[in-house]
């Protein structure tokens, strides 16, 4: 009898401590936001994303909404982002009144084009906004390049790349800010959650105001000032203590979360190489100097008859694999919100068609990766 347990596409990993630090924050007087547990978790992010600072918040759509808030966007004002990402990308800055522009991802690391950035800028454009597509950089050079050169702001949605580098710079330190996401489907995660990390002190010091609905509580709470009061605009993106508790335990065992991730990658790839090749399948880009955190493993396969049919073909064998984004410049809102650029977005429509996600989470075991690798190669192409 073949193996038919199921093999999940994600499963939420625990370290080990998640629940006792949960108790502790719990039985402490600190259930609120930026307990000592946010400090902890907060110091460790901004290490690993690279960033002067950093603010842990519920969600990386909350982070991206701070984001859209510090650039001090108004409506018309135009934001370039790939259509290859997901919704809150894009919703972020729609819900200011901006919009979001649509350019063209790069057929080898479905990243923005930066080479048809330029292309779509206008007088209206304030930032561009990129996804570091399953943790490996976009062209950062470049795109830096043509933001200084047209004074625009960059921010990279690292939701998918903490932990990763572009010639040595860790990601989320390469914008002016980044958001990172601890999404129950990340490498690392408290169920929900997020980060804003931020490269610059003048941001640094209003992103505190704005997670604090507007006040300056935080330097309240630090004694700066006797009182705290409405200052900016805001909300309220701060989680409580015991929820960065949980973070904690887990941004304290990244090298472990990580070193199976990483030989599950390379195993897929290693195990997959010739049989991809020989049939038109395409494997995962790397460009040199890229560094990535083994976010996902993904397959092109030659038609869009072909992803589906491996997806079907791996739940026959009680195996889950995922199609990835639909593109957002043809989805309701984003025909309603935003624009294409003028280069079109071919690749996104094509690569949304053709791309398979395998399972990749830190428990997966030899054996069951043998059984999603056997079941790829079965595939009838
Ligand atoms: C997961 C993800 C988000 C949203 O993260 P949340 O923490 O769930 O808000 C945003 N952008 C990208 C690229 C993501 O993968």
């Amino acid at each position: 009898m073949p193996d038919l347990s199921p093999i999940p596409f994600v499963k939420a990993f625990l370290a080990g401590d998640e629940l006792a630090y949960v108790n502790q924050a719990f039985s402490s007087a600190a259930v609120v936001g930026d307990g000592p547990f946010t400090a902890r978790a907060t110091e460790l992010v901004t290490k690993l994303a690279g960033g002067i600072g950093s603010l842990l918040t519920t969600s990386c759509t909350h982070a991206l909404e701070m984001t859209a808030l510090l650039l001090d966007l108004e409506p018309g004002d135009e934001v370039i982002m790939p259509s290859f990402t997901f919704v809150s990308t894009a919703n972020a800055y729609a819900l200011r009144g901006a919009v979001p522009v649509f350019v063209d991802v790069r057929p080898d690391t479905l990243n923005l084009d930066e080479r048809q950035i330029e292309a779509a800028i206008t007088d209206r454009t304030k930032a561009i906004v990129v996804v570091h597509y399953a943790g490996v950089a976009v062209e950062m050079d470049q795109v830096l390049a043509i933001a200084a050169k047209y004074g625009l702001a960059v921010v990279e949605d690292n939701a998918h790349g903490l932990g990763g580098s572009y010639h040595g710079r860790p990601l989320g330190s390469l914008g002016q800010m980044a958001t990172q996401s601890f999404h129950g489907t990340k490498n690392v995660h408290c169920g929900e959650g997020g980060a804003l990390v931020l490269n610059d002190a003048d941001l640094l010091a209003r992103a505190e105001v704005i997670r604090e609905k507007g006040t300056n509580r935080s330097q309240f709470f630090r004694g700066q000032v006797d009182k705290y009061r409405w200052i900016d605009i805001g909300s309220s993106y701060l989680p409580a203590d015991p929820l960065a508790a949980f973070l904690t335990a887990q941004l304290e065992r990244f090298d472990e979360i990580q070193a199976p991730r990483v030989s599950i990658w390379q195993q897929y790839d290693e195990a997959l190489a010739d049989w991809a090749d020989s049939h038109g399948v395409t494997r995962p880009t790397v460009p040199e100097g890229c560094v990535h955190p083994a976010h996902m493993y993904y397959l092109l396969m030659p038609s869009h008859e072909d992803q589906l049919g491996l997806i079907a073909h791996l739940r026959e064998r009680n195996i889950t694999a995922a199609f990835h984004y639909v593109p957002l410049h043809s989805a309701p809102a984003g025909e309603k919100y935003g624009r294409v650029g003028p280069g079109g977005c071919e690749v996104t429509d094509r690569v949304s068609g053709e791309l398979v996600r395998l399972p990749l989470f830190t428990q997966l075991t030899a054996d069951e990766q043998a059984r999603v690798i056997d079941g790829v190669l079965s595939y009838p192409l």
